[in-house]
C-alpha cells in the first residue's frame, strides 16, 4: 500500500494487502477486507464494508450502512446511497456453505442506487441508470433506465446529468438541462445519440446480439452442462411445446438442421426415387438439395416478381403423374400465397411442405403463420436467421398426428421402441444445448422482429423520399402480412457497382442468390436451360441484401442510407 495519499479514519480496518486510490476517504467505523482494490477520490461513508475482492473504480460515492460483498463490481462515477443492499447468493441456507456460488453484480458507470434500494445478484445495473429508494432489483436493468418498486420495474429514462427524460411520443429526447440527446431503440432500450461518424455497419452482428442476453443465457449453458444431458430430453421438449405454441401448430419435432426439416419432412411422405416435388429456383439450395437425395426430381416454377415467392399462376402447369408434393419457401421472411397453393394441392392430392426456414411467425393476412398452413412445416436454427443457435439445429412443425409420429420416429433411425426398426430414418436429433439457447432467444424473438420492422419502414420512407423508389426495387409487400424480414433485399440495375460502393464504405451487402437452382452444375441433369425462370434468373442479377438486423443504431441506418443515395446522386 502506498503511504496516505488517501484518508482512514481512525475508527475504521483496512486489512492487507489490498489497494486504495489516491484522494479517496474512508470514514468512520469502515471494515476494507483484503485484496479490494478502490480507485482514487472515492468516498466511503460510515459503517460501510468492503468485502474481499470486491472493485470499485474511480468516484465511487458509498452511503453510510453498506455492504460491498464479494462478486460486486462498480465502475466510475457509481453512487450507493444509505443503506442500499447487494446479495451475493440467490439460494442462502445457514446450514449450507454456498461461498463458491457467489453472483457477480456489476454496476455499470455512472449508476446510481437509491436509499434502502436492493439488488438480487447476478445482475447488471446499466451505465448512468436510476434505482429508486426501496427499489427491488430483480433482473437487468438497462443503461439510463429509471427503475422503482418491487419488484423493480422501468418507469422512465434518465439523462447522465441526472435529469429526467421526457420522449412524449417520439422515439427521440434531448435532455431538457444539459442537451444530450437520446434515441429509443424499443421499450426496453435507449442510446445515446452519437454524432461521431459511423464508418462500418456488418451485414449482420451477433455479437450485438449477444451482449444483450448474456445474462439469461450464460447459467442455462451450465445447467446444461451440469445436468450432462446433451441430446434431446427435457430442454427439447419444453423448446418443442413453445415453436408449436408460436407457429400455431399441434406438434414440434426438433432436428438437427433446417435442411434436416426438410429432408426428414420428406421422408415422412414417403418420397420415392423417381416422384417428383414442385419448388422455386429462386432459394437457398437445400429446398431442393433434399429431393435430389432421396433420388426424386425437383421440378422447378417461376417466382413472383414482387415477392420473389413462387408463383401460384405457374404450378398447375408442372404437376404430373409423378408430382408428390409442393415445397413453397418463404423467402426472406414473407410468407408466399399460400390459399392458391392449398387448393392446388387439395385438388391433385399433394403434400405441401413449407420451406419456412427464414419465416418464422411470418403471417398471412389471415394472420396463419408460417409453417401452419402446409402439411408441415420446416423450421432452419441456423445462427443467422432470425431464430439463431449456437449451431445447426431446426424444427419440423405439422398439425397432422400421424405425420408427427413418424418424424418422431424418423429422427431416431425409425425405430419404436429403440433398436426395434420398422423404416429407415437417420440420426436428425437436435441436442440439448440448442434447445436450451433457442427457449429463451425465442423470448425475444417478437421484440427483435418488431426492431426489423422498424429498421425495414425507415429504409422505404429514405429511400423514396430520396427519390429512389425507381432505382432500388424495394421488397413488394403483401397487404396484412407480417413480413419477419430475415432479409432486406433492394435491387439494382447497376448491383455489381453497388456493391463495390458499399464495400468501400465497409457497409456488409450480400447477393441471395447469385444463380438460381435450376443453373446449378449438379442439376445439369435436369436439363434447364437459360430462359426458363426468367424471373428468378432476373433477380439472380439483380438482388442485394443490406443490413437490417434488430441492434442497428439509428446512427448506422442513416450513414447506409446516406452510402446508397450518395451512390446514385453521382
Ligand atoms: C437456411 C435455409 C435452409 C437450410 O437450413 P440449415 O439450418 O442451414 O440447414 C433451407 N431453406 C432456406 C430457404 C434457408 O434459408
Amino acid at each position: 500500500m502506498d503511504d496516505k495519499k488517501y484518508f482512514v479514519h481512525e475508527s475504521s480496518y483496512v486489512d492487507t494487502p489490498c489497494e486504495i486510490g489516491e484522494g479517496t476517504k474512508i470514514w468512520h467505523f469502515s471494515h476494507v477486507m483484503k485484496n479490494a482494490k478502490i480507485g482514487k477520490n472515492c468516498n466511503i461513508g460510515q459503517n460501510v464494508v468492503i468485502s474481499p475482492d470486491v472493485v470499485l473504480g474511480q468516484n465511487v460515492k458509498i452511503q453510510n450502512n453498506v455492504s460491498v460483498y464479494t462478486g460486486v463490481i462498480c465502475e466510475d462515477d457509481v453512487f450507493l446511497g444509505p443503506s442500499m443492499v447487494f446479495t451475493n447468493v440467490v439460494n442462502p441456507r445457514s446450514h449450507v456453505i454456498r461461498r463458491d456460488q457467489y453472483q457477480q453484480t456489476l454496476v455499470k458507470k455512472g449508476a446510481s442506487i437509491g436509499a434502502n434500494a436492493v439488488i438480487l445478484c447476478g445482475n447488471d445495473i446499466g451505465r448512468f441508470s436510476f434505482i429508486g429508494a426501496g427499489a427491488v432489483i430483480t433482473k437487468d436493468v438497462p443503461d439510463y433506465a429509471l427503475v422503482v418498486g418491487n419488484p423493480g420495474r422501468i418507469v422512465g429514462w434518465m439523462c447522465y446529468c441526472g435529469i429526467r427524460l421526457d420522449f412524449q411520443d417520439s422515439s427521440d429526447t434531448k435532455c431538457t438541462t444539459c442537451g444530450k440527446e437520446y434515441t429509443m431503440i424499443n421499450d426496453k432500450q435507449i442510446t445515446e445519440k452519437t454524432h461521431n461518424k459511423v464508418s462500418s455497419v456488418p451485414l449482420l452482428d451477433l455479437k450485438a446480439q449477444y451482449a444483450t442476453i448474456r445474462r439469461q443465457i450464460e447459467p442455462v449453458l451450465k445447467d446444461v452442462v451440469e445436468s450432462q444431458y446433451f441430446i434431446l430430453g427435457p430442454k427439447v421438449k419444453e423448446l418443442e411445446g413453445k415453436i408449436a405454441a408460436y407457429s400455431q401448430c399441434s406438434h414440434a419435432i426438433g432436428v438437427s438442421s433446417g435442411t434436416d426439416a426438410l429432408l426428414i419432412a420428406l421422408m415422412a411422405i414417403d418420397l420415392k426415387p423417381g416422384d417428383e416435388v414442385i419448388t422455386t429456383p429462386f432459394s437457398f439450395f437445400a429446398t431442393a438439395g433434399v429431393i435430389a437425395r432421396l433420388n426424386a426430381k425437383p421440378v422447378f416454377v417461376d417466382i413472383q416478381e414482387d415477392t420473389y415467392n413462387l408463383d401460384p399462376s405457374k404450378i398447375e402447369s408442372a404437376i404430373s403423374d409423378k408430382t408428390k408434393a409442393i415445397i413453397p419457401v418463404h423467402l426472406f421472411g414473407q410468407m408466399a400465397e399460400m390459399d392458391p397453393i392449398m387448393e392446388i394441392a387439395n385438388k391433385h392430392k399433394l403434400f405441401v411442405i413449407e420451406d419456412a426456414a427464414q419465416a418464422i411467425g411470418s403471417e398471412d393476412e389471415k394472420g396463419l403463420r408460417a409453417g401452419s398452413v402446409g402439411h408441415m412445416g420446416c423450421f432452419s436454427f441456423f445462427p443467422s436467421k432470425n431464430l439463431g443457435g449456437f449451431g445447426d439445429a431446426g424444427m419440423v412443425v405439422t398439425n397432422d398426428e400421424g405425420l408427427a409420429n413418424k418424424l418422431i420416429k424418423l429422427r431416431v433411425h425409425g425405430s419404436e421402441p429403440k433398436y426395434y426398426h420398422q423404416i429407415v430414418g437417420g440420426n436428425f436429433r437436435i441436442d440439448a444445448l440448442q434447445a436450451a439457447i433457442l427457449s429463451i432467444k425465442l423470448d425475444y424473438l417478437d421484440q427483435w422482429t418488431e426492431s426489423r420492422q422498424k429498421n425495414a419502414r425507415e429504409y422505404i420512407e429514405k429511400f423514396k423520399e430520396n427519390g429512389l423508389e425507381k432505382d432500388l426495387g424495394l421488397p413488394g409487400l403483401k397487404k396484412g402480412y407480417r413480413h419477419i424480414y430475415n432479409q432486406f433485399v433492394l435491387r439494382s440495375s447497376k448491383r455489381d457497382d453497388l456493391i463495390k460502393h458499399l464495400r468501400d464504405h465497409n457497409i456488409g451487402c450480400e447477393i441471395y442468390y447469385p444463380i438460381t437452382v435450376s443453373d446449378q452444375e449438379c442439376f445439369a441433369y435436369l436439363n434447364y436451360k437459360k430462359g426458363d425462370f426468367p424471373v428468378s434468373e432476373k433477380a439472380a442479377e439483380e438482388v442485394l441484401a443490406i443490413p437490417i438486423y434488430p441492434e442497428l443504431t439509428q446512427a448506422q441506418k442513416s450513414y447506409i442510407v446516406e452510402t446508397i443515395t450518395g451512390f446514385y446522386d453521382k
